[in-house]
């Protein structure tokens, strides 16, 4: 099978955090999804604007791509020692789409609105985002939860991940923005689902962008050339988990020096 690997240098597709938050106010080990290890809840929204609609076939397959990335990412973790599984998981809109007046495309500016989580959890009768956290710590096992929000159409994803600074209410319940499709209407590889995903859980994007600077790609490049946070696979098995990552999201305490330079801002 041919396989395509993009570097995210120059096409800036994976999608990024869109939070500008200080080393002080840190997103690792923050919010709902905290450290990537346990039984993690996933709750996934299917959402449109006026625009389109989903239809059954397509969101099955992003859920397939779902199931693929967190394959992965169970995968990932037993090279550290970690257990990760993904057992409970909730939907909302796989009937019926939740349909917003207006969705917002990500374009990779850092300058999205990072309270989808929240405004959808109300749209679908929470009154409180604390009621879906406390109804994960009633009814199952899970220790963490994350929000994977499928959007129909294209947009570049990001992650709203929380820190200790931000409200409770709208910001503690994680979750990642997902589209389709990217921007230039090419498929989602489950990739960019495990990347996004990481970001709730602390990891930091190891290419150039908004936040990172062009040093910190060059150091990865020769440090982690196969890492997940540094470029994209339609073959996720082509990427691995590097060990700045998995330091990052609570997978070892083996802190090396270079992690704090590596680290965004
Ligand atoms: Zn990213």
């Amino acid at each position: 099978m041919q396989t395509k690997t993009i570097w995210l240098r120059f096409f800036l597709i994976l999608g990024i955090t869109a939070l500008a938050i200080s080393a002080k106010h840190s997103t690792k080990n923050a919010g709902s999804a905290s450290e990537l290890k346990g039984k993690i809840y996933s709750l996934v929204l299917f959402i449109t604007d006026q625009q389109d609609s989903w239809t059954k076939d397509e969101k099955l397959l992003m859920l397939e791509k779902q199931n693929q990335a967190q394959e992965w990412l169970v995968e990932q973790a037993r090279r550290y020692n970690v257990d990760l599984s993904f057992e409970c998981s909730g939907q909302f809109g796989f009937e019926e789409d939740i349909s917003l007046d207006f969705v917002e495309r990500g374009t990779a500016s850092g300058r999205e609105s990072v309270d989808w989580v929240s405004k959808i959890l109300y749209k679908s009768g929470y009154q409180s985002t604390q009621d879906l956290v406390k109804w994960v710590k009633d009814n199952t096992e899970c220790d963490q939860i994350q929000v994977i929000i499928f959007t129909k159409g294209k947009g570049n994803g990001y992650a709203m991940a929380y820190a200790n600074n931000m409200s409770r209410e709208k910001y503690f319940v994680e979750g990642t923005m997902l589209y389709e499709k990217y921007n230039n209407g090419s498929d989602k590889p489950p990739a960019s689902i495990a990347h996004e995903l990481l970001h709730l859980y602390g990891a930091s994007d190891l290419y150039k962008t908004f936040r990172q600077s062009a040093e910190k790609e060059k150091i990865a490049r020769q440090k982690y050339p196969n890492s997940i946070m540094l470029k994209v696979s339609y073959d996720i098995n082509e990427l691995e988990i590097d060990n700045f990552t998995a330091w990052a999201i609570g997978w070892h305490t083996e802190h090396e020096p270079i992690f704090d330079f590596l680290a965004a801002e």
